[in-house]
């Protein structure tokens, strides 16, 4: 290996933070070279996304920006497309420019997962994912336009389905993002839309398993089903999305009905850049790994998180892998960067070894649902757990304070209600009036037009 080997990094999330930042603390300067490679110039704390949709959280501040937290670092924003670890070699997309190649000397693989999909028709026309910034924030500027579309008019269709919401799959991002919602529009409701009711509202979400939550246990998950009725969402058990078609959803249970939204969160599966690289894989496409978070047959390549496969410790079953969570990712990432500092100085790594602590989910504000070591708690002590524990864990002081500076700004004035629907395509009215400008006449309404007087993805 070379006197100052190169380490590559293949994302900036979770794992990919993590381990740049422990490599940059525990590599003394000059001993290696980092280098970070993300399509995205910031790490996302995607448990903060349900709370930034529904505005107790600025957007800007569940990000933490690479460049500003690992000045020691080579920071390339563009997309690694593929890679032959026998040769060494990364191909790097850009965002800019012609892809180039990369030389490295070990290899650190951290590109978490991408949204599960199924072929539904009308799903990849009318779906919208929940997995980075750009969705919460667009899912916020929506549901909110669609109050504010649904207030406008008098015609009892268009109100309907602009306030029918569809959320599928039950895991705690799914769960999350519809309740942090609609606690968000029933708020919005109950204070500045005289014109509708929350009683006007239909959030509906559909899980094909008979439970939602698996993380906590069967009673804590059908407390929270419960909750979440009380509230006047519909949870649709054991049962599918059949197919969309313009706004009309059709589920596997024989209801059909119009709705503007609608929200695909039923799982994730490892980033599928993997079929381009040379590294092995497990039937469910994630790389293979040795509990030292190596990747198996190859001692300088190493990955954990959502994409890695590695043996849980903890339990009986030799087979068993750990779950793709923060948890895990947080952890695996720290044991990763110093097992290759430990490889570095000739010595053996250690193995990864972590018990599952449980779950924490906020259901809105002072709601919420946990279950830490055993612990069950429900309510407002949950909801205050899962905050205590996420502002614990977002990385760097900066964002920890920015978090709670913005949840103490939402506690002393209101909760910020306003939809910035324009973000959701800003040139638009540039565009109609050069267009006019050069006409003469107002151009015949675009496919945006029509967009935002309601469909799924209008905004
Ligand atoms: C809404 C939501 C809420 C969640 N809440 C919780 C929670 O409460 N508790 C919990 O434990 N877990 C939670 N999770 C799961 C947790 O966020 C993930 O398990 C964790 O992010 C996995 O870390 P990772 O580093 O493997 O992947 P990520 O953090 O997703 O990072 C992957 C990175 O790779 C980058 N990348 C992708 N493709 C490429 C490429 N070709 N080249 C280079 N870089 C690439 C991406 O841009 C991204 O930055 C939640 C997830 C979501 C979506």
């Amino acid at each position: 290996m070379a006197d100052r080997p190169v380490v590559l990094i293949v994302g900036g999330g979770y794992v990919g933070l993590y381990t740049a930042l422990r490599l940059q603390k525990r590599l003394s300067h000059g001993r290696a070279e980092v280098i970070v490679v993300d399509p995205q110039p910031h790490m996302t704390y995607q448990p903060f996304l349900p709370e930034a949709a529904a505005g107790s959280v600025e957007p800007r501040h569940v990000v933490v920006p690479l460049r500003r937290t690992l000045p020691r670092c080579r920071v390339v924003t563009g997309a690694v497309t593929d890679l032959s670890h026998a040769d060494r070699r990364a191909r790097i997309a850009p965002l800019v420019g012609e892809p180039y190649e990369l030389r490295y000397d070990v290899l650190v693989m951290a590109a978490g997962s991408v949204a599960r999909t199924l072929p539904i028709p009308g799903l990849a026309e009318h779906g919208i994912g929940f997995k980075n910034v750009g969705e919460a924030i667009y899912l916020r500027n929506h549901v909110l336009a669609r109050l504010d579309a649904a207030s406008s008019t008098d015609d009892p269709e268009v109100r309907r389905r602009a306030l029918t919401f569809t959320f599928v799959g039950g895991g705690y991002a799914g769960v999350e993002a519809f309740a942090e919602l609609e606690d968000m529009a029933h708020y919005a409701i109950t204070h500045y839309y005289p014109r509708l009711s929350p009683a006007d509202m239909r959030w509906v979400l559909v899980e094909a398993m008979g439970r939602i939550l698996p993380e906590v246990d069967l009673d804590m998950a059908a407390w929270t089903v419960k909750q979440l009725t009380a509230r006047g969402m519909d949870v649709r058990l054991n049962t599918r999305l059949e197919s969309v078609s313009d706004c009309h959803v059709r589920l596997s249970d024989g209801d059909e009905f119009d709705s503007d939204t609608l929200v695909w969160t039923a799982g994730t599966k490892p980033n599928p850049m993997l079929a381009e690289t040379d590294l092995p894989v497990d039937g469910r496409g994630r790389v293979l790994c040795e509990a030292t978070l190596q990747v198996q047959g190859l001692p300088d390549a190493w990955s954990a998180g959502d994409l890695a496969a590695v043996p849980d410790l903890t339990k009986e079953d030799p087979g068993a892998t750990t779950a793709p969570n923060a948890q895990h990712a947080v952890r695996q990432a720290k044991r990763l960067a110093d097992n290759i500092v430990l490889t570095l100085r000739g010595e053996q790594p250690v193995p990864y070894r972590h018990a599952y602590a449980g779950s924490v989910a906020s259901l809105g504000l002072h709601k919420g649902v946990a279950q830490v070591y055993g612990v069950k708690l429900k309510g407002w002590p949950a909801w205050f757990m899962h905050r205590t524990y996420h502002v614990s864990r977002v990385p760097t002081f900066n964002r920890k304070a920015r978090v709670v500076a913005d949840w103490t700004m939402a506690a002393l004035f209101r909760r910020e209600i306003i939809s910035l629907g324009q973000l959701q395509d800003p040139r638009r009215e540039f565009v109609q009036a050069a267009n006019t400008g050069r006409t003469g006449a107002l151009p015949p309404p675009s496919a945006e037009d029509k967009a935002q007087s309601g469909s799924l993805r209008a905004g």
